[in-house]
């Protein structure tokens, strides 16, 4: 095979709207999205929610809103209509009765009356059907008698049963002897002993179609041509073939992809049994939780891409139009492959430290107002430079710079003033040289304050850590902060003189107590 379409490019992402996206289900839109952009062809979303009995509107708009903050926004699909539509598998279920019912007629499928029905030698009542299976089981018989199958009912038996109002499912006529061989673009060849196969149920008793059915169908309705979707499906990959075959239509080209595994290597990343990081910390596995705790697009987009594909050389880091320059189908990989979260942790803090700073303050006032802050956007410009190369999330201004943006101020108390090594009197007398030294400044900026306070390391014998650690957690309050200086320099002199005031105040009342017997 080749990585060369042969046919415009029609990819799709057909996700199954149960609550927010997977951060899987985002790499699946992802690879979709890259290799259709790469052919000028479409990306199509479409929503597969034939397995709910109500259609969940918050559920589509979530998974939407992850697909958009990642920029993966599609050319076909809910809102932005398109000439294939209705793109909502559950505004469709006409179209698949009907496809369902030529399967039937065409000998392909039967009318299954038997599926829901309980096997006669069973009881319903609980306990008495344990009390059943004990007996059965002491005698060594089979613990349940499968119904007959209907696979192979006359027409007027089938006409019959009708007419009597029993209701049915349709089950797909699998070949009961040989092999189902299919061609895979990542595995190529892959053969299924078709006695492992089962007739599958296509549609269902209250009309929905399932998987099977319905994505066969949409796939060429919709003349998708290629099936970019997770491993997890190939189990029932020759059923979909024969479905294909029984149709008589051209197949389109599928890709299984590799999942992303827990960092251990051992199963697939799911939100039920959440990964732990290598500090035991909860790594999420949600896209609403990653926006949530301040990742950028850019930097999960880049992070993603490099989960089962490669960039081709030995980069890392490399922007959207480029992956797109490149993206092919050749070098995903076949092999699942552990979650490498500590890599979208360093790339993230890339992307932040490479932004405008325009851009970055941009990103940064929804994360402050969602924290309750007031922003003034001038103000933030200002910060930023201060943030830029130390945080590696949005959200790390807050606990690093958040008490810029607060009118009160919480004061630190003596045993966080007291820097490793100092004493209470020690720390005292390092903010009085100080306040005298800052009380008497008249340029209070950065380089200023700097030049000012750093001969009084040697003066006092402190190291810059300790001295500038004292008088950070002064005006900041706060052990972790921006720079000491160029926090001092926004703050401005009457504020840091105030508050290192009220530091010395702290420290000598801390002197002044009696010493506990
Ligand atoms: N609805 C299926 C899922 O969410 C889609 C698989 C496919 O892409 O065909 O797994």
């Amino acid at each position: 095979m080749t990585d060369r379409p042969s046919r415009p490019v029609r990819v799709r992402f057909a996700p199954s709207p149960t609550g927010s996206l997977h951060i899987g289900g985002l790499r699946t839109a992802l690879f979709n999205y890259l290799y259709a952009r790469r052919h000028g062809g479409s990306f199509i979303l479409r929503i597969e929610d034939t397995d709910q009995k109500r259609f969940d509107p918050t559920a589509l708009q979530t998974l939407m809103e992850a697909l958009q903050w990642a920029g993966l926004q599609w050319d076909e699909g809910p809102e932005v209509g398109g000439p294939y539509g209705p793109y909502v598998q559950s505004e469709r279920l006409a179209i698949y009765q009907q496809w369902a019912n030529w399967l039937v007629e065409n000998g392909k499928a039967y009318k299954d009356f038997n599926a829901n029905t309980r096997p006669a030698d069973v009881p319903f009542d609980k306990e008495a059907r344990k009390q059943a299976y004990r007996e059965k089981a002491a005698r060594n018989e089979p613990l349940t008698i499968t119904p007959p199958s209907c696979r192979d009912l006359t027409p007027d038996e089938v006409a019959e049963r009708e007419a009597r109002g029993e209701s049915y499912v349709i089950r797909f006529k699998m070949p009961q002897s040989g092999e189902t061989i299919v061609q895979d673009y990542i595995r190529g060849e892959v053969r299924f002993d078709n006695q492992t196969q089962q007739d599958a149920i296509l549609l269902k008793e209250d009309g929905y179609p399932t998987y099977h059915l319905a994505h066969v169908v949409d796939d060429y309705l919709m003349q998708i041509s290629h099936v970019m979707r997770a491993n997890e499906w190939l189990p029932s990959y020759p059923l979909h073939a024969q479905l294909w075959w029984a149709f008589g239509w051209e197949m389109p080209i599928y890709v299984h992809l590799p999942v992303m595994l827990n960092p251990n290597g051992k199963g697939k990343i799911s939100k039920r049994n959440p990964p732990k990081d290598k500090f035991g910390n909860i790594i999420p596995v949600m896209v609403h939780d990653y926006i949530a705790a301040g990742y950028l697009p850019e930097a999960m987009v880049n992070f993603l891409t490099n989960i089962g594909w490669n960039f081709g050389d030995e980069r890392e880091k490399f922007t959207q139009a480029e992956a797109i320059e490149r993206f092919d189908l050749d070098r995903i990989n076949e092999a699942n492959s552990a979650y490498p979260v500590e890599k979208l942790q360093w790339l993230n803090g890339e992307y932040i430290r490479e932004m405008e700073p325009l851009e970055l303050a941009k990103r940064l006032k929804p994360v402050l107002e969602k924290a309750g802050y007031e922003v003034n956007a001038d103000f933030l410009l200002k910060v930023v430079p201060l943030v830029q190369t130390r945080i590696k999330s949005l959200n790390d201004i807050i606990p690093m710079a958040g008490f810029l943006f607060r009118e009160e101020f919480i004061p630190a108390t003596a045993d966080l003033l007291i820097q490793k090594k100092m004493d209470a009197a020690q720390t005292a007398m390092a903010l009085q040289r100080s306040l005298e030294i800052l009380s008497a400044l008249k340029d209070f900026s950065t380089a200023a304050l700097q030049e000012a306070i750093q001969p009084l390391t040697e003066s006092l014998g402190l190291t810059n850590s300790q001295l500038f650690g004292v008088l950070r957690v002064a005006v900041t309050g706060q052990t972790i902060s921006t720079p000491t200086f160029e926090t001092m320099d926004i703050l401005g002199q009457a504020v840091s003189i105030a508050r290192l005031k009220q530091a010395l105040e702290t420290l000598r009342s801390s002197l002044e107590k009696p010493i506990p017997a």
